[in-house]
């Protein structure tokens, strides 16, 4: 058996195309504001990728770029002006920040009905609870490929490795309101292939380079590999050893080409969903 491949792409344009179609239906634009302080190479061509695809989806989008010296208070100032601002529906810090300024400060400044990125500390206590809100990005992403994928999530097995505030909690409590049978792998878990075998839903979210093994994926395992690694060729790998998981998975992402395409459009899907409730 070789695993279907999950094309990132092609879910993420699904996505994008269904979103643009609900925005044109609206009598306003969704406002979405990006802001990004310094110039770290991969966030300058991030911010304009997301710049790109909110104006092809009918987004009011404009990204404020501050210099790499900007205090915490200043960016603390400018983040209070967009929560205030009537026309913003979405806020998103790109993050790395330079280091005078606290992430968690400008976490915690932003309005929680803005938040975009999911990581108040009200939308991540939202989640955990089980209440609606605003979810994480990456782990929405996850949630649609395995819709797409056709994997039924409800009582499966699931297993997912990592448990980071960005990625692993929000994909496992994501998967625990979708009723499935939820195990937290770490770094400190005892024998992490014996779990993986177990698991019909193999989520990994680490970032370690080919850490899960062929070996470790049971028949037909759905496979979700997060992790973005340089290997020593300079190539772009996951988390997951593709070429020895592809002959027992059932369905596998591919790194690049699964997760990442997903992001940005759970990010215009985000700001989209803060629109409709502020806005109605
Ligand atoms: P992180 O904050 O560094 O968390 C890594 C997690 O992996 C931790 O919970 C850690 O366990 C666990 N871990 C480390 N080594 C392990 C091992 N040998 N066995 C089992 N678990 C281990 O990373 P992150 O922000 O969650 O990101 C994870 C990966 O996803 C990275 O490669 C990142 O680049 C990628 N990523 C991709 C996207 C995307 O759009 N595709 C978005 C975000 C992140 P402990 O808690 O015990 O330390």
């Amino acid at each position: 058996m070789t695993a279907r491949i999950i094309d990132g792409k092609q879910v993420a344009e699904a996505l994008r195309a269904r979103i643009a179609a609900q925005v044109a239906t609206l009598a306003y634009k969704p406002g979405l504001r990006v802001v990004r302080v310094g110039e770290d190479p991969a966030s300058v061509v991030y911010v304009r990728n997301k710049d790109r695809a909110a104006a092809a989806c009918g987004f009011d989008s404009a990204t404020q770029v501050l210099p790499e010296a900007t205090t915490e208070a200043e960016l603390l100032r400018v983040v209070r002006a967009l929560n205030d601002d009537p026309a913003v529906d979405g806020i998103l810090v790109q993050f790395p920040l330079p280091g005078q300024i606290r992430q968690e400060a400008v976490i915690n400044a932003i309005d929680p009905a803005k938040d975009i990125d999911g990581l108040h500390p009200l939308n991540a206590g939202r989640l955990a609870s089980g209440a609606p809100g605003l979810v994480p990005c990456t782990p929405q992403g996850v949630m649609h490929l395995l819709a797409a994928a056709g994997t039924s999530v409800q009582g499966a097995r699931a297993v997912v490795i990592g448990r980071s505030v960005l990625v692993g909690r929000p994909v496992a409590q994501l998967l625990l309101a979708a009723d499935a049978t939820v195990t937290m792998a770490h770094s400190r878990t005892r024998d992490l292939a014996a779990e993986c075998r177990r698991a019909e839903i193999v989520i990994a979210a680490v970032g370690r380079a080919e850490l899960v093994r062929g070996d470790w994926i049971a028949e037909g395992a759905t496979v979700i590999d997060v992790g973005i690694n340089r290997g020593a060729d300079g190539k772009l790998v996951g988390d997951v050893a593709f070429a020895e998981a592809l002959p027992r998975a059932g369905a596998i992402t591919p790194v690049p080409g699964g997760v990442g395409p997903m992001t940005i459009a759970c990010l215009l899907e985000n700001t989209l969903k803060a629109a409709l409730a502020r806005r109605g």
